[in-house]
């Protein structure tokens, strides 16, 4: 049977592995780099932490004979993303990136498009101000080069260590969040701008939504560079891919 490895920790990965759960002419494993402490439940087998680079992923694409790759990390995970693209091409095996499109501005929105998290600190700017890092825990360091802040962070697991920052709330919880607990949130808080990454999707939408709504200011950080893989953009794209395009060309080959 073909085997089809995908590199998870996102809803669309979830999401895929559900679709894929019940098919009796696949098996499916999702990696997961082992960030959280308690993942969300996965329809389909799991395998948990880094491969060990490019190197260890070819390694365990070979080992575990996958037939293809679907690299559905987060658009902001690049170091897996040009890991599985250097490893699929070592080891031969077709990969597709399932990567949802950036988040556009609509009217009342009022984004400051930066470039990377040193600029959004830059732009937070020298004034004293009540922020929201609506971030990875792994994003929030550099803000520690902007003590004159007040700020709120939000993630799943606790920020450990803490910030060494005079003027943090924490808040653990997990999405996804609607538009109306966000304003409740924002406006708790006091909050006058929003620091996010351009992840977009629907999952975690609800906190730009709520900042237009409250004519607040996003400092929006841009996605890194990809590699260039062949790339969609939903999960029903990503299906028609395994279906109907060459992903399987090397199981067939072979005569699995
Ligand atoms: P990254 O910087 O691109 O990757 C760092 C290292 O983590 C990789 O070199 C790899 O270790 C390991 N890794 C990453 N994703 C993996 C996976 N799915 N399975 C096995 N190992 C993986 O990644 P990141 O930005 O830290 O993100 C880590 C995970 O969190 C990703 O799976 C991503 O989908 C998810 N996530 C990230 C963000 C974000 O904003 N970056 C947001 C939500 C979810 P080795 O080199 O040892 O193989």
């Amino acid at each position: 049977m073909p085997r089809l490895l995908i590199l998870g920790g996102t809803s669309e990965a979830r999401e895929l592995g559900e679709r894929l759960a019940a098919r009796a002419d696949l098996a499916v494993t999702i990696s997961l780099a082992g960030r959280t402490a308690r993942p969300a439940p996965q329809a389909v087998a799991v395998r948990v932490g880094g491969f060990g680079g490019t190197a260890g992923l070819a390694d365990y694409l070979g080992r575990q004979r996958i037939d293809a790759l679907i690299d559905a990390t987060h658009p902001f995970a690049v170091t897996i993303a040009t890991h599985a693209a250097a490893a699929a091409t070592a080891v031969s095996i077709p990969l597709l990136a399932l990567k949802r499109p950036p988040w556009q501005p609509v009217e009342g929105d009022r984004w400051r498009d930066v470039a990377d998290r040193a600029a959004a600190v830059a732009a937070t700017g020298t004034t004293p101000r009540r922020i929201f890092l609506a971030l990875g825990r792994q994003d929030l360091g550099p803000f520690e080069l902007a003590p004159q802040h007040t700020y709120l962070v939000r993630s799943v697991d606790p920020v450990s260590p803490p910030l060494r920052l005079e003027r943090v709330t924490y808040v653990c919880a997990r999405g996804p969040f609607s538009e109306a607990d966000d304003r409740a949130l924002l406006s708790a808080h006091r909050i006058d701008a929003v620091v996010a990454k351009n992840s977009g999707g629907p999952a975690t939408y609800s906190k730009i939504a709520a900042a237009r709504s409250l004519g607040l200011k996003v400092i929006m950080i841009a996605r890194p560079a990809a590699p260039a893989v062949p790339t969609v953009e939903t999960v029903a794209e990503a299906i028609a891919w395994l279906d109907h395009d060459h992903a399987f060309t090397a199981a067939k080959d072979r005569g699995v």
